[in-house]
């Protein structure tokens, strides 16, 4: 039997691996791996998301499977997705070249744990990446929010080429060049983590994935300038010329979305044209923007959002309009909206003609 075989069956008995709390980040994540690729579920101890390893403060990581979908990062590094509970709490952890980032929802946003290579201290955030710097000036309030960020632009209703049926849905997420390279890995955890595993689990279908890329640093692509009326217009001509660049086809199944500090356009968190499958979303909107403004792409639509009584707090859809601060997201869509992206899938990026679908009269 080989040494890694004996490690593998021993883990496997293990029902809890317990840390010494001055072991580093990296012992940490090898002790992830090695549990990770044996038979699930495994639970693990890791440092406590409060980070304070020296009082024995510790959290129990059970990782229950792993996801279908994929991530890449700018420096083409890939990740791994797990379905997991981080002290019963449904959880989703991403290993990536980095280290290993688990992230859970809650009423106050998003909270990510994080463990780097080499790095000893057990990092934890729950305040939104785009939240810094001149974001703050940018206040949320009442009149702020998603309304009329759906765009019906004047452009001819070609209809799109019909996709690969084995293909993934490619989800490509361009930084702006304001936000910096080390700022995706945060960003995924944050803004995209939960999301991927929630369409995973409850509205795509069980043969199909999602496949996420981040991308920056593309001249004339992910530099382009925002801010006017004409964004979302500027967007959708850099996305023409990407995809024109790399021979890419642009069927339903592919989305491009540009990730900005900012607000791409006056009161606007974010904007989209669910016919042209592209969107600007700003991380100065709530963790759940990423998923509104590509829910868009799916045919998700403000009028399906409600309200809900979830878990312990009240809490918005991921599709409701308005950006109330005071208000939590629920990180899902409501149930209409569920089954307004399984027709999409379905039906191979059919969209009503009220939604800017191909029979629309200009
Ligand atoms: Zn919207």
């Amino acid at each position: 039997m080989k040494a890694g075989h004996a490690t593998r069956v021993m883990l496997a008995l293990s029902p809890v691996l317990l840390l010494p709390m001055d072991c580093q980040g990296s012992d940490i994540i090898a002790r992830f791996d090695a549990l990770a690729n044996g038979a699930l579920p495994a639970t693990i101890v890791i440092p406590s998301f409060d980070g304070d390893t020296e009082s024995g403060h510790v959290s129990t990581l059970t990782v229950t499977s792993r996801l279908r979908s994929s991530v890449v990062f700018p420096d083409e590094s890939p990740a791994t997705l797990y379905d997991a509970l981080l002290d019963g709490d449904t959880a989703v952890v991403t290993r990536s070249r980095g280290g290993l980032d688990v992230s859970i929802v809650t009423k106050d946003g998003v909270h990510v744990t994080s463990l780097s290579v080499n790095v000893a201290a057990v990092g934890h955030t729950h305040v939104p990446a785009g939240s810094t710097g001149d974001a703050k000036r940018q206040r949320r309030s009442a009149t702020v929010g998603f309304e009329g960020d759906v765009e019906f632009l004047e452009e001819p209703s070609l209809p799109m080429p019909l996709a690969d049926p084995l293909a993934p849905i490619e989800v490509r997420l361009f930084l702006h060049d304001e936000l910096r390279s080390s700022q995706a890995r945060e960003i995924h955890a944050g803004y995209v983590a939960w999301w991927l595993r929630d369409m995973e689990s409850r509205v795509i279908p069980p043969d199909m994935s999602i496949h996420v890329v981040y991308l920056q640093s593309i001249p004339g692509i992910s530099d382009q300038p925002y801010g006017l009326p004409s964004s979302v217009t500027t967007w959708l001509k850099a996305v023409d010329r990407y995809v024109e660049s790399r021979g890419i086809r642009r069927t339903w199944k592919n989305k491009y979305v540009l990730l900005t500090r900012d607000r791409p356009a006056e009161g606007k968190l974010g904007q989209a044209v669910p016919r042209s499958g592209i969107a600007i979303a700003s991380l100065s909107g709530p963790y759940s923007i990423i998923a509104h403004e590509v829910g868009h792409l799916f045919g998700a639509e403000h009028a399906q959002a409600e309200w809900r009584g979830w878990r312990w707090w009240p809490c918005r859809t991921n599709m409701y309009f308005n950006d109330t601060p005071l208000l939590a997201n629920c990180y899902e869509y409501s149930a209409a909206n569920v089954a307004s992206i399984q027709r999409y899938v379905d039906l191979k990026g059919y969209l009503p003609p009220y939604l800017g679908g191909p029979t629309v009269t200009p």
